[in-house]
């Protein structure tokens, strides 16, 4: 074995690392099945490069077959972990079609037309074909944070680098002289060597994006209320925040929406039938805002809802439609004949209002309604004259 062949052993070495990391990795978050694409991938390409090393299988044509196999392999299956990343589920006949014509060429320039350098042309800007037909897929997906558009240039580049290295290895390296003289030529040494940093920078990329994309999903999990899906306190005070903070999205209003009488629904039905009636309220909140709106269980059987660009009377109307969803709602699926009624109160936010002293307007709102005779909405009368009819 010769010393550049000891140098090229790296690329399968590093390439077996990775498949073990991305399998410890996929093992620990079992739900991203995509990353077994990117075991895969670094699989095939171990084989990919041992191929070449060892001449295995011997003969130059089922050689050249099996190394373009396992080299297109690893782009298709690096490219389809990254597009299953993003979620899209476009088809793939673009990159199919490319995998499928690359093959055929390499295969041509064997079987038809024999030429090494027409093989290793065909072979490396095909797969810099496969890349940026990837990235384009990618781009479609359209996820626009800083890592998805870093993943998307990485991948991008990862592809052009097979142009400018293949022609430039081929047309000023020392040409090169038979299958011998392929592993003593400008063109190895070039590819090895680009294919390692390609492969490194490529994996140490997603392993970022699949880092970065778990912190994500924690902090949204610590911002969501298990049972009703909606957002916690936490989480409204957090989104609640940014829509107060923007000029656009001004005048706004709140409503605070508290169930009637619930501690009477557990303790006839048990827990885990006001548990449901939970549920479905908060269902019918979810159904009943429009995008924008902000809306939270904050309570044990306490709601909010903050809505974009409505002044109190819009805001007014808007409870009082939750009002009759939830006065009309069926439950007989937690128990028969089971009738609820919810009581709100809403407020418009003043100029520079903070969002508690928001809140608790809001909340003087509900005792009133509750005081009231609850199944009603009360309107805070500072802004408008008295209750604004609908
Ligand atoms: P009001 O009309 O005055 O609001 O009367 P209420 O009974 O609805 O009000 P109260 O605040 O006295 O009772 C709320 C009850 O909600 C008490 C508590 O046991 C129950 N509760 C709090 N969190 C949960 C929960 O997550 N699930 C269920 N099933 N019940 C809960
Ligand atoms: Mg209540
Ligand atoms: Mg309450």
């Amino acid at each position: 074995m010769s010393g550049t062949q000891i140098l090229a052993l790296i690329a399968p070495v590093i390439a077996v690392v990775f498949a073990i990391v991305f399998l410890i990795v996929w093992a620990a978050q079992r739900r991203k099945r995509y990353i077994l694409f990117f075991v895969a991938s670094a699989v095939l390409y171990a084989l990919a490069a041992a191929t070449q090393i060892f001449m295995f299988p011997p003969g130059i044509g089922p050689n050249t077959t099996a190394s373009a196999l396992l080299f297109i392999g690893t782009v298709v299956c690096f490219g389809e972990g990254l597009l299953r990343r993003a979620g899209t589920s476009r088809g793939r006949l673009p990159i199919i079609a490319t995998a499928v014509a690359v093959f055929a060429m390499v295969e041509v320039f064997y079987f038809v037309h024999d030429s090494l350098t027409m093989r290793l042309y065909a072979l490396n800007l095909g797969c810099g074909l496969l890349f940026a037909a990837t990235a384009i897929e990618l781009a479609e997906a359209g996820r626009r944070r800083t890592i998805d558009r870093i993943v998307f240039w990485v991948g991008l580049a990862a592809g052009l680098q097979f142009f400018p290295r293949t022609v430039i290895a081929l047309e000023f390296g020392t040409p090169i002289d038979g299958v011998r003289g392929f592993f003593a030529s400008a063109f190895w040494f070039s590819m090895n060597f680009s294919l390692v940093i390609v492969f490194l920078v490529l994996a140490l990329t997603v392993l970022a994006a699949i880092a970065l994309d778990s912190i994500d999903e924690l902090k949204s999990e610590g911002h969501t209320d298990f049972l009703t899906g909606l957002l916690n306190r936490g989480g409204f005070e957090a989104r609640a925040r940014d829509v107060l903070a923007d000029p656009a999205a001004q005048p706004a209003s709140l409503v605070f929406c508290d169930i009637d009488l619930f501690k009477g629904i557990n303790d006839r039905h048990g827990h885990a039938a006001g548990d449901r009636v939970l549920q479905a309220v908060g269902g019918l909140l979810a159904d009943t805002i429009r995008p924008g709106d902000v809306a939270a269980r904050i309570g044990g059987e306490e709601f909010v809802v903050l809505l974009e660009g409505a002044n109190l009377a819009s805001a007014w109307r808007f409870a009082e439609r939750v009002r009759r969803r939830v006065e009309a709602h069926a439950f007989d699926a937690v128990a028969r004949d089971l009738a609820v009624t919810a009581s709100f109160g809403v407020a418009e936010r003043q100029a520079g209002e903070s969002l508690p002293d928001l809140m608790r307007r809001a909340d003087t709102m509900l005792y009133a309604a509750k005081r009231g005779g609850r199944n009603r909405t009360q309107a805070d009368p500072l802004r408008g004259a008295g209750q604004p009819d609908g």
